[in-house]
């Protein structure tokens, strides 16, 4: 018995990252899953090794929904699930930020998620399941991601809104906020063909063995077992709350 067994769930930013460990975790589990993403080739190749189904969804198209929900009842008659992971991250100050690059961030992280619930929950099975990816810069501020942590701060404040209008239907809405977790977002020589991605990997660990109390950095892996715990019955009590996986960075500061 898996914990998805006949559910199908719509995975956003699946072609890679922790949307790529949420499509396998997910699989493994019983779950249909539909694979959506703006990187066709990798996202199809994923679905077609996993045996699952890949859509084009851009998530800040409101057209690009309409046309992925209808795709998907067509291909399963039902949506009992929604991981709304797709993201990008620019790295400015807020004053050297030019507008353009801010409602960039706003429309994928921001608008992406606010389209998700809109387009979805109206289809979704009642008793589904909607956790929108926020981060630990949806609690605390962190100099130079002004766009994103704006963003981020906003999916939570939707989530609680959506789990709130939905909850008659039983939809629970939920959000998790990783810390540093090694995907292409923070480990970008994961996509340089030359790089040594372990070796970054290395690099980054010594920076977070600093910052971090549990000394490293999270695995996408780590972050697809909370998305499963909160897509899956295990939760059947929890709605509207933002959970941290941060490793223990957001506890505090160590004078010592
Ligand atoms: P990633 O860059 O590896 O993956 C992001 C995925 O989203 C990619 O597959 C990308 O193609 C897709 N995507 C980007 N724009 C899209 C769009 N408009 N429509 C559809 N798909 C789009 O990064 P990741 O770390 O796996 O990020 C996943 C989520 O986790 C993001 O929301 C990110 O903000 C969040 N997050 C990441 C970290 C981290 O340290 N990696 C920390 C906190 C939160």
């Amino acid at each position: 018995m898996g914990k998805l067994d006949g559910r199908v769930v719509i995975v956003t930013g699946a072609a890679r990252g922790q949307g790529e460990q949420e499509a396998r975790l997910f699989t493994a589990e019983g779950a249909r899953v539909v694979l959506a993403d703006v990187l066709d080739d990798q996202g199809e190749e994923l679905a077609k090794e996993l045996g699952q189904s890949y859509v084009h969804l851009d998530v800040s198209r409101e057209e690009d929904w309409s046309a992925a929900v209808a795709a998907v009842l067509r291909a399963n008659g039902r949506i009992d699930g929604l991981v709304g992971n797709a993201g990008i991250l620019r790295f400015n100050s807020l004053v050297d930020t030019p507008l353009e690059e801010f409602m960039q961030v706003v429309r994928v992280n921001q608008v992406g998620c606010f389209l998700g619930i809109k387009a979805v929950a109206p289809r979704m099975s009642d008793g589904g399941t909607i956790v929108n990816t926020a981060s630990y810069t949806a609690l605390t501020g962190m100099a130079a991601v002004g766009a994103y942590a704006a963003t981020k701060h906003a999916i939570l404040g939707l989530t609680r809104v959506a789990a709130l209008e939905l909850a008659g239907r039983r939809i629970r809405v939920n959000a998790i906020c990783p810390g540093a977790v090694d995907t292409p977002m923070s480990n970008p020589a994961r996509l340089d063909a030359e790089a040594d991605p372990r070796e970054t990997s290395r690099a980054l660990d010594e920076l977070y063995r600093r910052l971090v109390p549990l000394g490293r950095i999270g695995g996408p892996e780590e972050v697809a077992r909370l998305a499963l715990f909160l897509t899956s019955d295990d939760s059947s009590y929890i709605t509207g709350q933002p959970f941290v996986i941060d490793g223990g960075w957001l506890a505090g500061v160590s004078v010592l």
